[in-house]
């Protein structure tokens, strides 16, 4: 092993922020038609052949690790709709600069795999849970697998997981009285819940202000039930804000939009056809695939990708938060028609 691959260099973008944490959606197909993502009826899916094997994902991991990146999360679309998904778990172990390889996932196909990806040397798991309702789910979803999801829950503590999430979409009108039920339910099973605001990203087209539920109004309502709530002092370029009540059980909340933490932001996105995303907002993404395939050699890769981070000034959602400010955030971010040119500008093709 040579000294560059030894030891990662540290790459910082234009603000100083270093590139750390690796998004990568290995599909962008998916299982559920949730409203705050995939609202729409039809959907033009990314060529089966543009999609990277398992072998261009771990080769374009492999240059990211060498230019600081220690975190890699699994998204989509649904993760677990990609076939032998462990494969690729087992084959990114091998990479020893990864502390940790996590996957975000609506649950569904977890119960059947769980085992399999506990055993490949999965470190975490992130569900996304925004109802216990079953009927709730089928309007939010246009699927009717709620049961499935929780099945998966269980599945995955029961095959040896610990520090489960279960991730909420927070939505006025929609499930801002199940809060409760929610912390309540991951007591129960050992899950640290997490309340996302709703966010106005590609592909969101109900997206409306009026929806979004703050951080601010969570913690009151989740205050009147359990009483003064307790910020978590913690140094950590991670979303969510961590807070503790007084019974000592631990929620968080990602304020993306209306306390922006682009400031710390590490994080980058790798589609499954191999455009690399700067921020989550970003309108274009740069082409690692096309290279990739052409024989560009790693070194000239890394150099590329170097130089993409230390040009980066990506604030996407600081930026959206100062439009809001002067009165100029439109509804939605996207219109359809632009959506539909470039699914790579959809939340379910960039994984969230
Ligand atoms: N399909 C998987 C899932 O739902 O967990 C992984 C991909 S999904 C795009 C990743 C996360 O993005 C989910 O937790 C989902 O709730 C969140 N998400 C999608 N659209 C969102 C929006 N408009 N605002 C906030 N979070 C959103
Ligand atoms: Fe829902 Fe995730 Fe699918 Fe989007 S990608 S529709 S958030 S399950
Ligand atoms: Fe990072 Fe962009 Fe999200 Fe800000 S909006 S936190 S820069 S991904």
């Amino acid at each position: 092993m040579d000294v560059e691959r030894s030891k990662p260099a540290t790459v910082g973008d234009t603000f100083g922020r270093p590139l750390k944490s690796l998004r990568l959606s290995v599909t962008d197909r998916c299982n559920l038609r949730c409203k705050y993502c995939m609202p729409e009826e039809e959907y033009g899916w990314l060529p089966r052949e543009t999609l990277l094997s398992f072998e261009e994902i771990y080769a374009l991991t492999d240059l990211f690790t060498a230019l600081g990146v220690d975190k890699v999360r699994l998204t989509g679309g649904e993760p677990l709709l990609r076939r032998n998904l462990p494969t690729l778990i087992r084959m990114l172990r091998d990479n020893r600069r990864i502390t940790e390889i996590a996957l975000t996932t609506n649950g569904i196909l977890l119960a059947e795999q769980a085992e399999a990806l506990y055993d490949a040397g999965l470190h975490r798991i992130t569900v996304s849970l925004d109802t216990l309702k079953s009927d709730r789910f089928r309007s939010l979803t246009r699927r009717d697998t709620h049961a499935q999801v929780l099945e998966g829950i269980e599945a995955s503590l029961r095959v040896g997981f610990t520090c489960l999430k279960l991730d909420t979409v927070a939505m006025k009108g929609f499930n801002d009285d199940e809060l409760v039920d929610l912390i309540e339910y991951g007591k129960r099973v050992g899950a640290e819940v997490r309340f996302i605001e709703y966010m106005d990203v590609g592909g969101a087209t109900d997206w409306s202000l009026a929806k979004v539920l703050s951080r601010d109004a969570i913690l009151e309502l989740l205050g009147r039930r359990y009483g003064p709530v307790e910020p978590i002092a913690e140094a950590s370029s991670a979303p969510a804000q961590r807070y503790r009540f007084p019974d000592g059980t631990i929620f968080g909340i990602i304020a993306s939009t209306t306390r922006p933490f682009c400031a710390t932001c590490d994080r980058s996105r790798l589609t499954a056809d191999g455009l690399w995303y700067l921020c989550l907002y970003a309108k274009e993404g740069l082409d690692l695939r096309e290279p990739l395939r052409m024989g560009v050699s790693r070194d000239e890769l890394t150099a590329l990708v170097r130089s993409r981070w230390e040009a980066r000034k990506d604030r996407g959602a600081e930026e959206r938060k100062d439009l809001e400010q002067v009165g100029l955030r439109e509804s939605r971010l996207i219109e359809i028609q632009k959506l539909r040119e470039d699914p790579h500008l959809e939340m379910h093709a960039r994984g969230g």
